[in-house]
């Protein structure tokens, strides 16, 4: 499971991030999934590894323009890629009418390729080719969502190392195992129970958007292999703001993700004051994570991509 940020900055761009996107691929899979759209998504992802033509589905977690603007531009240069697979998208009621004003009569004919528009509601729950999705609601001066991602347990596994150890090789008979039948192999029968390897368990992802509550998200975050979510200000920076805006600060999301055993967290969403050519650096937000945290702390940076590995080991590459 690879994860592609596209875009790590809070409410605008700066020199060296972007607004809000995430590329997420799973394994063997042909297609790559997108999780919010700031504006110029289309330009990061020109320099990315990624490519428009095999992008399928689009995720937006709420109708702030930091997160959906880039929308109208992707969806024209889709076309013009010539990339005419479908596309879906999954966003908050008000998606539908942003993408047809904008796209102005959007038809299939004018995009010359097939555009579903899903307008979710929390709770709800989706399935595609290797996970499910869940809709979990969030805290937000507007409706704000996290993405619940649980890929699909991989049962009915031959032990082929075993099978191999028996002198038997890959042949039409691993298809009669897994099929339950039992085989004969040099006058010896051979059960299938013997030979099958314990289901492999899909790996356990949250993607989330602006949010002032990581606790919202409650037993969902139990032991999770992985959670995304925003870290938009320091404490102290948040302690003076004049006026509060509803995002985490580096110490709630660290007590959090402390609580509930979270594995791996990525933080993103970094607030534009935050950089190497400012006061404040931005390895002071994973210091003021750590302080509250011990799992492995991700600071996401435009570019960066993850791995996250079945046995929720981050490798970054
Ligand atoms: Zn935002
Ligand atoms: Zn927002």
């Amino acid at each position: 499971m690879q994860f592609t940020f596209l875009g790590t900055s809070a409410g605008k761009p700066t020199r060296e991030r972007n607004v809000s996107a995430l590329g997420l691929e799973l394994d063997q899979d042909t297609q790559w999934y997108l999780f919010d759209c700031g504006e110029g998504t289309q330009h990061q992802l020109l320099r990315s590894r990624l490519s428009i033509g095999k992008l399928s589905t689009i995720f937006i977690t709420h109708m702030h323009g930091d997160h959906y603007y880039g929308l109208p531009g992707l969806l024209s240069s889709k076309k013009l890629d010539k990339a005419l697979n479908p596309l879906a998208i999954y966003g908050p009621k008000g998606i539908r009418k942003f993408i047809e004003c904008v796209m102005n009569d959007i038809s299939y004919e004018k995009l010359g390729y097939q555009l579903t528009i899903i307008e979710y509601s929390p709770q709800e729950e989706y399935h595609f080719d290797k996970f499910s999705l869940k809709v979990l609601p969030l805290v937000h001066s507007v409706e704000s969502h996290a993405f619940y991602i649980k890929e699909y347990d991989t049962a009915n596994r031959l032990d082929e190392e075993k099978l191999k150890a028996l002198g038997l090789e890959p042949s039409p008979l691993y298809g009669a195992l897994k099929r339950g039948k039992s085989i004969v192999v040099d006058g010896k029968e051979i059960h299938p129970e013997s030979f099958m390897l314990e289901p492999r368990i899909g790996r356990r992802v949250i993607i989330a958007g602006d949010n002032d509550t990581p606790e919202i998200l409650g037993s969902y975050l139990d032991g999770i292999d992985l959670l995304v979510h925003e870290c938009t200000y320091l404490q102290k920076t948040y302690d003076t703001l004049p006026v509060k805006v509803q995002h985490t600060t580096a110490r709630d999301l660290g007590i959090c993700a402390e609580k509930h055993h979270v594995r791996n967290l990525i933080a993103t969403h970094i607030n534009p004051r935050y950089n190497a050519n400012g006061k404040i650096g931005i390895e002071a937000v994973s210091e003021e994570i750590a302080q509250h945290y011990n799992g492995n702390i991700f600071i996401a940076n435009d570019f960066d991509c993850y791995y996250l590995s079945r046995d929720s080991i981050i490798i970054q590459l």
